[in-house]
């Protein structure tokens, strides 16, 4: 393992924004983690852990630390888990491309990922901010999480349970923020689960065409997003691309904000989304709110602005954008629906620096 210095972490984001890193090490195996990690002791660096950088926002000034890029790839194992014949386990290096595992689960015909096709990122992103797309998250499908525990010093294998997953969020990034990395990750499917579609331009798309195959939602899915400018094909990479997907979560808000929305709401403005959660919460849209804000698909501020065809996509249009630009746009955003509706729009991908 080589460590090197004043590494420019922008090429390793999808938004290719952000200044360098003061030591970089590629990581290939679990004792390359332990002697980088040894590193970092050593001179008294903070850490930061790198996946496929699709879920990130680096500042212009850098991280005066030590980032570690995931590369563990190697072989994903399959085999039935332990006592029964209609489950089975894959065993998934951290490094592996988040979308190659998709597929391999989907050839062999196991339903429980396809939905989450064409997801940028690493497997040991994956359970992260558990993941979802189109009415599937990772954690329905996460049987364990092989961790570096950097507080014990040792590695461990958490289960699902333990990850405490929820929208956007589990241990990784709530309570246990920067203590775990990821390894590797074991998936379980049970061998009769059919697919099930939750989602309209997916039911759309299929028809009546009663239990696709995962392998027909897997392209589906990935046709879906390309459409949306979601799916990044390094070879035909345009502005609406350099983005960290959706910069926005969904905010959940209590029932009494919704209805004080929907009394400002003109006639003209249509039905607002919104979804009941499980603890009498609603789930609000925040594309929605943030066009009935004023702020269309292609809005540009410079060098920065909105996804041509995805509103909650923010994009680095010229390429050679910086960190403040982009994040003086968020603040915008955020402040004008602040104003308009009340609700606070948090930021979904991570910042570092
Ligand atoms: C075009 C586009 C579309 C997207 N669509 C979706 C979507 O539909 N649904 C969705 O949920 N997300 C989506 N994302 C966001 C992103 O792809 C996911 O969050 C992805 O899982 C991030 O993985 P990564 O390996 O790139 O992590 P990174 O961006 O490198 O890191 C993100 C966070 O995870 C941590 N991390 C990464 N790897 C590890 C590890 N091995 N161990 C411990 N911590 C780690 C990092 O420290 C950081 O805090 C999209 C992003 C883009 C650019």
């Amino acid at each position: 393992m080589t460590i090197e210095e004043n590494v420019l972490l922008a090429p390793y984001t999808t938004l290719k924004i952000g200044g360098p890193a003061r030591y970089f090490a590629k990581v290939a195996t679990e004792d390359e983690l332990v002697e980088a990690v040894r590193f970092a002791r050593g001179l008294g660096l903070p850490l930061f852990v790198l996946g496929g950088g699709s879920n990130l926002v680096v500042a212009d000034r850098g991280f005066d630390g030590l980032v570690v890029q995931i590369a563990i790839t190697g072989k994903v194992f399959a085999g039935s888990a332990s006592g029964s014949t209609m489950r089975i386990l894959f065993q998934v290096p951290a490094g592996i491309d988040w979308d190659t595992f998709v597929a391999i689960a989907c050839e062999a015909g196991y339903a429980g990922v396809e939905c989450l096709a064409g997801i940028p990122g690493t497997v040991g992103g994956s359970p992260v901010q558990n993941i979802g797309a189109y009415g599937q998250e990772v954690s329905q499908t996460i049987h364990t999480v092989r961790v570096f525990d950097l507080e014990a010093h040792d590695f461990v294998d958490l289960s699902a349970k333990e990850c405490e997953f929820g929208y956007r969020r589990s241990i990784f990034n709530t309570s246990q923020r920067g203590r775990f990395v990821v390894t590797r990750v074991v998936f379980e499917f049970d061998l009769d689960t059919l697919v099930r579609l939750n989602y309209e331009d997916l039911k759309r798309h299929f028809g009546d065409k009663p239990n696709p195959r995962p392998l027909e939602v897997y392209r589906a899915v990935r046709e879906i997003r390309a459409g949306k400018g979601m799916l990044i094909d390094p070879e035909t990479a345009g502005p609406d691309e350099r983005s960290a997907g959706s910069f926005f979560k969904n905010p959940v808000v209590s029932t009494r904000v919704v209805t004080d929305i929907l009394e400002t709401l003109a006639p003209d403005e249509g039905t607002m989304p919104q979804w009941p959660t499980d603890d009498g919460k609603v789930k609000l849209a925040a594309a929605w709110l943030i066009e009935h804000s004023g702020f269309k698909k292609g809005y540009a501020q410079g060098r920065v602005g909105i996804s041509s065809r995805h509103t909650l996509a923010l994009i680095n249009r010229t390429g050679d954008a910086t960190c403040d630009e982009l994040l003086r746009l968020r603040d915008l955003i955020v402040l004008t629906v602040e104003q308009r509706f009340g609700v606070t729009l948090a930021m979904e991908p991570v910042m570092l620096g």
